[in-house]
């Protein structure tokens, strides 16, 4: 049985596992059924595709979205792995090629759509190509209660036991109610061995910032970003539409994408974002599941999301390479008064308002968000660096007073009136509406002269954020009073609170993805992978991910064995790509390497290699440059190089030699392999 580390390297051109992906493989190795939970980006495709490589027969997947099959499979044969999906989606050609691949036992990994489960045709199919394991991706699918729920997946509890072999389970989604379901349906009851990633994904920057001008905003977002690859989540059809056309008109390559549009024309937004470079999406949250796109740099929110879940989904589409990735979610008093709302219209309001205030304490939070955020999955964390509020920690004030004035000015008007008529009141601004009403008489008016009106506005708004106030449907918005706020009220509870964030908002600095000095170089880089890339019909990351074209910028391989070493590349895309990105590292034609010498790229065999083969070179005429020339094939000397032998018995054995050759070579050979 393979080496599952070899492979790693060989195949995936990885150096080391991510972060728990090592035990993983080893459990699904051996034969234990597991179900991994582990965030978006962690990883879970290798922890499937490397045992299914070490193990015999042929491993079935199982996955919700013809679009996450064909990629998946395009990048597992990429990396030179037979692998091949049956689904909906198929040409007539593509079948009869994987149905001639598991005839001939060359498929190791076959992907199948959930519709086939129902077939019994399917489990035939199974038996007779030698399953030996199941892997579910998005395992939450068999959940009822989910929005993903897809009713085919509960016959895989079936499958599993006609079948009688191990099954492994992948999912992002970690609550409890899933969990339970997952093992119920796919375990049928028995708790499979389970391995729970924490949810921190560090590559990812977090920030939020308050409504200003949103649009300018996420231009000048967009314009320090320019050519990287990026979604922009907005609240409503007409906005990504809107959005996406102010962003056309500045340059940028840009559409929209929602759940109103043809599903072939969503299609071709889909696969544009797959295969260039660059684009920017603007689109609902129907822009989601079915994009499995690896080097996303940058997620930005127009709007405030559903949730503290949905947010942390979205953002998470980001830098699934591991590279360095940007977010920036937008939101104002607006987007408070708009989800309030849509809340009050739904079933089981109090708990979705708890959850709502969840997100908004993320939105004003006074400490490390990431901090925050990983406190509300239930984890500990040390300030992150990587926020806004690590960058520029936000300024605090004593709220107390100011809260106090604005809930009196709430009370004293009846609780009738919006955020706009209370800060006239507040700040002694005598309008038409304020005379009207007699409510310059009160003694609330001009109480908060102390602050302006934009300081009023953010303490306004993060009173809605904390649910001191709500916005009332039934009096066109007017703010209420809940009864958070009576201790508050009461001189019982004191308020701390974020000084007005838009005076001294940072400006983003962008962090490049390399130093300055090998930006150059990544630019060509990428305009190399471009090249190929349009040349094979692929998206760009099929050839190399972002990541792999930094590590190159940074480490600038001189050699072929170097460039073996760079993370991304294994065996195939050395022997693919290898000479081609070097040559644009060196500004110079590769020296080309003998394919066999190719296989042992950036191994130490390669070096043990090249020494015999250096002997070999020496001795050709003998020691003494006299004798009749003699040489070995370069297989027998790889072979040689990779198995050591270390005796002369040993080495006869490797084959190829014959008595001549071990006479002229043998002794000179095990000498080098002895230093070695
Ligand atoms: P998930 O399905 O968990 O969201 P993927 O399986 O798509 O994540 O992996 C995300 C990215 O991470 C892919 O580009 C993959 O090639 C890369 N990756 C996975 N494992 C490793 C590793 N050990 N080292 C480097 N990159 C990895
Ligand atoms: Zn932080």
């Amino acid at each position: 049985m393979p080496e599952p580390t070899d492979l790693l390297s060989s195949v995936f051109g990885f150096s080391a596992f991510r972060p728990g992906q090592e035990e993983i493989v080893e459990a699904v190795l051996a034969g234990r059924n597991t179900l991994a939970i582990m965030p978006t980006g962690g990883g879970k495709s290798l922890c499937f595709q490397l045992p299914a490589l070490c193990r015999p027969g042929v491993t079935v997947v199982i996955s919700p979205l013809i679009a996450l099959m064909r990629d998946q499979v395009r990048a597992l044969r990429a990396v030179g792995v037979e692998a091949g999906a049956l689904t909906s989606g198929n040409t007539e050609g593509e079948t009869e090629g994987v149905f001639a691949a598991l005839d001939e036992g060359r498929l190791r990994i076959l992907y199948i759509a959930p519709e086939r489960l129902a077939s019994g045709a399917t489990l035939s199919l199974l038996r007779r190509i030698g399953c030996t394991l199941i892997a579910v991706d998005e395992a939450h699918c068999v959940s009822q209660w989910g929005h993903d729920f897809r009713p085919d997946y509960l016959r895989i509890g079936e499958l599993r036991r006609a079948l009688d072999v191990p099954l492994a389970a992948f999912t992002a989604t970690a609550d409890e109610e899933t969990r339970a379901e997952i093992v119920t349906r796919l375990f049928g009851g028995e708790a499979p061995l389970t391995f729970l990633r924490g949810f921190d994904r560090p590559n990812l920057r977090l920030a939020f910032a308050v409504k200003d001008t949103p649009r300018a905003q996420l231009l000048s977002y967009a314009a320090t970003r320019r050519g990287q690859s990026g979604i922009i989540y907005a609240a409503t059809r007409a906005k990504t539409e809107t959005l996406a056309q102010a962003l056309a008109q500045g340059g940028h390559s840009a559409c929209h994408y929602h759940a109103g549009m043809e599903a072939d024309e969503r299609r071709r937004v889909e696969v544009r974002f797959q295969q260039e470079d660059g684009l920017i999406v603007v689109a609902t949250v129907a822009f989601g599941m079915g994009i499995d796109k690896p080097d996303i740099r940058w997620v930005a929110h127009a709007d405030l999301p559903k949730s503290v879940e949905s947010y942390y989904q979205e953002i998470g589409r980001a830098g699934r390479d591991g590279a360095p990735a940007d977010t920036l979610t937008l939101y104002g008093p607006e987007d408070i008064r708009l989800r309030r709302s849509q809340i009050d219209e739904s079933p089981a309001p109090a708990d979705r308002h708890a959850r709502l205030n969840a997100l908004l304490g993320l939105a004003e939070a006074t400490r490390c968000r990431r901090q925050v955020l990983l406190a509300y999955f239930g984890e500990t964390s040390d300030p992150c660096g990587n926020c806004d509020l690590c960058e520029q920690p936000a300024a605090l004030f004593d709220g107390t007073q100011a809260v106090r004035k604005a809930l009196s000015a709430i009370l004293r008007t009846g609780e009738w009136f919006g955020a706009g008529h209370l800060i006239d009141i507040l700040t002694g601004t005598a309008t038409p509406k304020v005379r009207e009403r007699g409510h310059d008489q009160l003694p609330t008016f001009a109480a908060g002269r102390d602050l302006t009106k934009p300081a009023w506005g953010a303490v306004f708004r993060q009173m809605m954020g904390r649910d001191l106030v709500r916005p009332d449907p039934e009096r066109h918005g007017a703010l209420r009073m809940t009864d958070a706020a009576r201790p508050i009220l009461r001189g019982e509870q004191t308020i701390t609170l974020r000084r007005d964030t838009l005076q001294d908002a940072p400006r983003t600095v962008v962090k490049a993805l390399v130093a300055d000095e090998d930006a150059p170089l990544l630019s060509a880089l990428k305009a190399k992978r471009r090249t190929l890339a349009e040349a094979q019909g692929v998206p760009a990351y099929i050839v190399f991910p972002d990541r792999t074209l930094i590590e190159m910028a940074e480490r600038r391989p001189a050699t072929l064995d170097q460039m073996a070493q760079i993370t991304g590349v294994g065996a195939k895309k050395l022997e693919s790509y290898g000479a081609a990105f070097l040559s644009v590292i060196t500004g110079a034609e590769a020296a080309p390497l003998h394919p066999q010498r190719l296989r042992l790229a950036g191994r130490e065999a390669g070096a043990v290699f090249d020494r015999l083969h250096a002997e070999q070179l020496r001795l050709a005429r003998g020691e003494h440059g006299t004798e009749k020339p003699l040489s070995c094939s370069t297989t027998t000397l790889r072979k040689i190089a990779e198995s050591r032998p270390s005796t002369l018995a040993a080495l006869e054995d490797v084959g190829g030699l014959g008595p001549q050759r071990m006479d002229r070579f043998g002794a000179a050979f095990l000498a080098v392999l002895r230093e070695g």
